[in-house]
């Protein structure tokens, strides 16, 4: 079978220290086929970004030396904010990337991780990830170049509920006019696997907006651990591969040069 990890930080991401190259000897020991490493960008100061002159040269020396065991794709995440929508348009289309994921990282300019605090205290739930998923539909209208949105629901991770989960029923309008939004666009999401990582046992999304997309029309859809140290490369994707067999794809989709092509799972 077809083994793909299409979401892997390095050092080159804030948030990581893991050499690149030893993501990738993680992922040929995991008997992955194919990677695609996508360090962060995000558009606010507290974050430093990679300088793709020379991150891509140095992929391109460890694609060439690896060339007969995995093959690897040039991709990035970055961060969608529709009020920062030329910066994100700008680097997308600076660089060849093979696979963009579009995040929600930051809401209203509220960074979920720094400003946890600052953003869910004041607001309820019902409040909170409202704004989150009219965010992320304002996101997609407004950065044009993404290949799949990030961790659809990521918000149930830095939530200060009693239950952060994002439950579909509970948000099924809003979710769905993101759903259609992205489908309207040629647009797919990702299975992020983290979520076992983060002490929800599921992935994000959950099989329910999985099985929605299908419903509405979605196919593209890509797995990815969003591993920031080699232990966790292709970790969990197992789950992410029994959710798709159970929402009823037939295949997986990976990018060259940010086009879709479908493998038979
Ligand atoms: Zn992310
Ligand atoms: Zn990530």
């Amino acid at each position: 079978m077809f083994l793909m990890d299409y979401h892997i930080h390095t050092s080159f991401s804030a948030d990581s220290e893991a050499p690149m190259e030893d993501m990738i000897l993680a992922a040929i020991d995991k008997g992955l086929d194919e990677i695609a490493f996508t360090d962060h960008v995000d558009f606010d100061e507290r974050y430093t970004h990679p300088d793709y002159n020379l991150y891509i040269p140095y992929l391109d020396d460890l694609r060439h030396k690896y060339k007969d065991d995995i093959s690897i794709k040039l991709g990035i995440e970055v961060g969608l904010e529709n009020t920062k929508a030329d910066l994100v348009n700008t680097i997308t289309a600076a660089f060849p990337f093979d696979f963009i994921i579009g995040s929600s990282h930051s809401v209203k300019c509220y960074d979920l991780y720094f400003d946890q605090n600052e953003f869910f205290s004041s607001r309820t739930k019902q409040e909170a990830y409202s704004t989150y998923f009219e965010e992320m539909l304002k996101n997609i209208r407004s950065c044009t170049d993404f290949c799949v949105y990030g961790h659809l629901n990521f918000v149930s991770r830095y939530g200060l509920y009693e239950d952060n989960a994002v439950n579909y029923m509970e948000f099924s309008s809003l979710i769905d006019a993101v759903l259609k939004e992205l489908i309207e666009r040629g647009k797919g999401i990702e299975i992020n696997t983290s979520g076992y990582r983060y002490g929800i046992n599921d992935c994000y999304p959950d099989i329910e907006i999985l099985k929605r997309y299908k419903a509405l029309g979605g196919e593209i859809v890509t797995v990815g651990s969003d591993a920031h140290f080699p232990r966790d490369v292709a970790d969990h994707i197992g789950a992410a591969y029994d959710m798709l067999n159970i929402a009823g794809y037939k295949y997986v989709t990976v990018f060259k040069g940010r086009e879709p092509s479908f493998i038979t799972l």
